[in-house]
């Protein structure tokens, strides 16, 4: 089985077919952190724009990579939702008329069970299965029982990881994306700056990034009015062991309490090495399984998409043309819209 991915809910304009639900033939992604990066973040309008111009080429690119045919492919499935409206829209538009053109059906992904799915292209999933998902816009834990079955047990309650990577970063006065970057300068650094935790209520799964936000601005803040410097490293240290401790403890009691087999991590914030090695040595230690897809597969990309969508594609699943952007797509089964279930 040969799916075409196509991913476009932010800023990567990326195309990819994938083999069989976990070979990758061709996987391109045309990145515009070089442009967003004078804005500080990603501004949807330029963010479309990019799309437009890019998504033909890289679609492209990705066949003739493969060295694939149209009637080589069994299905095209694209990111439905969540993300910025405009930006979907741009793949959705491209993948209906590549589908209409070659007579494929469609398939509509949504973004994180996306992200899940990465892990697929590495190794096969064991239900019951934990997910840590943390990215730029998301931060929950996930069990799945069985493909295509997402149980939300906890949630940022304001910020996500990557948004507050981002926003400290900000602070610093380090360049977007800040996530790489902090993780670069907590690596590297001798000391730490104690910030607080946030736990939040004993038995809760759920996620707060917002006070420890505030906690590195008022430090830095409080530090400069009485004439001293902050020392970047510092802080980036302090800040990467409050979330990293957070996210670890919580994945691991989830992990224990729901008896699961295999714990996966997903999203751009699974590539900071400080959460990869926390989270290993924490599971090694728990006698579980934990994966990590390797860093280019954690951050945006339309392989991952692929992926689900041969999962969704081998469940009977199949869009049609009345497919639209999702931006607030809910998680809660493969959740797809207009869709039909073949035999
Ligand atoms: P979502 O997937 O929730 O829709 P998104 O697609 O914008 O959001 P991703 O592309 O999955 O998010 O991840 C991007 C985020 O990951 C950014 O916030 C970035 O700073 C963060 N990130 C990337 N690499 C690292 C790293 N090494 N350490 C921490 N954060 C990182
Ligand atoms: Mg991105
Ligand atoms: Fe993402």
């Amino acid at each position: 089985i040969y799916i075409l991915g196509i991913e476009t809910s932010c800023d990567e304009t990326a195309a990819s077919i994938i083999k069989n639900g976990h070979e990758i033939v061709s996987n391109v992604v045309a990145s515009q952190i070089e442009s967003q990066k004078r804005f500080g973040g990603v501004v949807p309008e330029i963010a479309s724009r990019h799309h437009v111009e890019q998504i033909t080429l890289v679609i492209e690119e990705a066949m003739e990579a493969a060295n694939l045919t149209p009637s080589d492919l069994n299905a095209v499935a694209v990111t439905e939702g969540p993300g910025l409206v405009g930006a979907l829209l741009i793949g959705i538009n491209a993948a209906k008329a590549f589908a209409f053109a070659n007579g494929l059906p469609i398939i509509g992904v949504h973004h994180i069970a996306g992200h899940i799915y990465a892990n697929q292209l590495m190794q096969p999933m064991v239900f019951p299965l934990l997910a840590l998902i943390v990215s730029g816009g998301h931060t929950e834990l996930v069990v799945m029982k069985e493909h295509g079955s997402f149980e939300l047990i906890g949630e940022t309650r304001d910020d996500a990881a990557g948004e507050a990577y981002d926003k400290v970063a900000r602070v610093l006065g380090l360049p977007y994306p800040g996530g790489p970057q902090i993780d670069k300068l907590a690596l590297a650094s001798d000391d730490a700056v104690e910030f607080p935790r946030a736990w939040l209520e004993p038995e809760s799964y759920d996620f707060s990034f917002s006070g420890l936000k505030s906690a590195v601005i008022n430090y830095k803040h409080n530090l400069e009015q009485k004439g001293g410097t902050v020392i970047p490293e510092h802080v980036a240290a302090g800040f990467q062991q409050s979330v990293v401790e957070v996210l670890t403890t919580k994945t691991v009691r989830a992990a224990q309490q729901y008896g699961v087999k295999q714990v996966i991590a997903a999203g751009g914030v699974a590539a900071n090495k400080g959460l990869r090695t926390s989270l290993d040595a924490a599971f090694e230690k728990e006698g579980v399984p934990f994966y990590v897809p390797p860093i280019s597969l954690c951050t945006d990309n339309a392989a991952m998409i692929a992926a689900a969508g041969t999962q969704m594609y081998l469940a009977g699943i199949r869009g049609n043309m009345g497919m639209n952007g999702r931006p607030g797509m809910p998680l809660t089964s493969w959740n797809a819209n207009n869709t039909e279930i073949v035999e």
